[in-house]
């Protein structure tokens, strides 16, 4: 995390962090939640098979403007406290195995309804099932290596976007 954290409003009201203003903060839950920012990563199925700057292409012509990005390369620890809330499900070792086999990119994008509309994007977790024209539909392998992560809520938007990226990294 940043040291260029401030505080907003009132004390006792504040969450760990959120992304305002371009900045990380500690904030209050009430600024979080109007975020219009979500995080992806082009995961390492989509960078193997060369999709980077189709998918990228379909981000933006969707209208989301790239705050943050990074080309990276998860550690183990980091793929394990990212999807931590699956640590439960029978497939978290091979989802931490495959996030960390190769590198990623990872951006923040900006724009109204981001989280649910990126979603949209996306299309669902599995191939399969995803609509026609989603980016998942069109570059993803199956419901494991499905090109492409997108955040499912303000809430973890914000978080996942901090563990990714200190303030003066988002622009
Ligand atoms: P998402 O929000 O659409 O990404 O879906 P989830 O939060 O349910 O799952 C997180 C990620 O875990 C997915 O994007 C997949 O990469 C992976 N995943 C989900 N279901 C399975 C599964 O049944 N098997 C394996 N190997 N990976 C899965």
């Amino acid at each position: 995390m940043g040291d260029n954290r401030e505080i907003l409003g009132n004390k006792s009201d504040h969450i760990e962090t959120c992304l305002f203003m371009n900045k990380t903060y500690f904030c209050p839950k009430f600024l979080q939640m109007t975020t219009n920012r979500t995080f992806t990563m082009i995961k390492p199925d989509a960078v193997e098979n060369g999709n980077i700057g189709a998918i990228l292409e379909k981000i933006t012509s969707a209208g989301f403007k790239i705050v943050a990005m990074k080309y990276t390369q998860l550690s183990r620890r980091d793929a394990e406290k990212f999807y931590e809330i699956h640590i439960e499900r029978q497939f978290f070792a091979d989802l931490v195995q495959f996030m960390t086999r190769g590198p990623i990119v990872s951006a923040i994008l900006e724009k109204e309804n981001a989280v649910d509309d990126f979603r949209a994007l996306i299309g669902a977790t599995n191939p399969a099932e995803a609509a026609e024209g989603t980016i998942r539909k069109l570059f993803a392998t199956d419901i494991a290596e499905n090109a492409v992560h997108g955040s499912d809520s303000d809430e973890n938007a914000a978080i996942e976007g901090a563990f990714h990226f200190s303030g003066r990294e988002i622009y």
